[in-house]
């Protein structure tokens, strides 16, 4: 599951240069049993599978490196990943991310064993694998050396508490459609005064939950002044 998703792009350019590492571990390596049974029946006697915890526990103590190892169970039940997070996430020396399957994991796995549990989103997935490589892809971002322009990174949504400023590239008129006249007007204060106030209208409309006042600078705060009142999520 993981192969596909990390022979491209930003995170396969960072194996490469050896910024980062990933190693994927099959539960089923430390089972003990002939079956290398990893998942059994709920007690109570609910339908479904669950994890057993020793695999888990036998992994985690074979795989965790010394001084500095954050294990993390994925979970719908555990904080939701944001920017924070993954930053968060990116100053570790090692993370550890156990995926669930099934109907979840035994309990003393998040209780005993994992520094935390992360959620990638008010939803239910059919197992963490997904969920493990969207942690491992937003955090990525953060370590640096793996995107190739720091600035890229910085200037993400999120990043400095809103929303990105819209891009455009060529053709200059696609359709009738142009790009906007100042980003070519070569004059860099204006352009970076445009991006400023597109960026801050586009999440006062779309996410205005991210707009908080007391984080703005004075000259935010009078740029959103100028900007309609329209804060509808559309
Ligand atoms: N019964 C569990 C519940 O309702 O909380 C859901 C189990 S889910 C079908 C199987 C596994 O997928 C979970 O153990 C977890 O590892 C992963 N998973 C599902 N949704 C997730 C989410 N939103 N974020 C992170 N991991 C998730």
């Amino acid at each position: 599951m993981f192969t596909g998703i990390f022979s491209g792009g930003v995170v396969k350019r960072a194996l490469d240069r050896d910024v980062l590492r990933i190693e994927v571990h099959d539960l089923r390596d430390f089972t003990t049993d002939k079956h290398r049974q990893v998942d059994d029946r709920p007690f109570g006697g609910l339908e479904g599978m669950v994890l057993k915890p020793e695999p888990i526990f036998r992994a985690v103590e074979a795989v965790r490196q010394d001084g500095g190892s954050k294990v993390y169970l994925l979970s719908p039940q555990g904080r939701t990943l944001d920017a924070e997070l993954a930053r968060e996430l990116a100053a570790e020396r090692q993370i550890i991310l156990i995926c669930g399957r099934y109907e979840g994991v035994d309990e003393r796995v998040a209780e005993h064993l994992a520094d935390g549990e992360i959620s990638i989103g008010d939803y239910v997935l059919s197992g963490g694998e997904l969920a493990a490589a969207v942690v491992v892809d937003a955090a990525a971002r953060f370590i640096p050396g793996v995107v190739g322009k720091e600035g890229s990174v910085r200037n993400d949504s999120f990043c400095g508490g809103i929303l990105d400023y819209p891009q455009y590239t060529r053709p200059r008129e696609f359709r009738g459609l142009k790009v906007p006249a100042v980003l070519f007007s070569g004059d860099h204060q204006k352009v970076e005064r445009w991006r400023r106030t597109k960026a801050l209208e586009k999440t006062a409309r779309q996410r205005p939950d991210l707009v908080k006042p007391g984080a703005l600078s004075p000259e935010d705060r009078k740029l959103l002044e100028k900007i309609p009142n329209e804060r509808t999520n559309k």
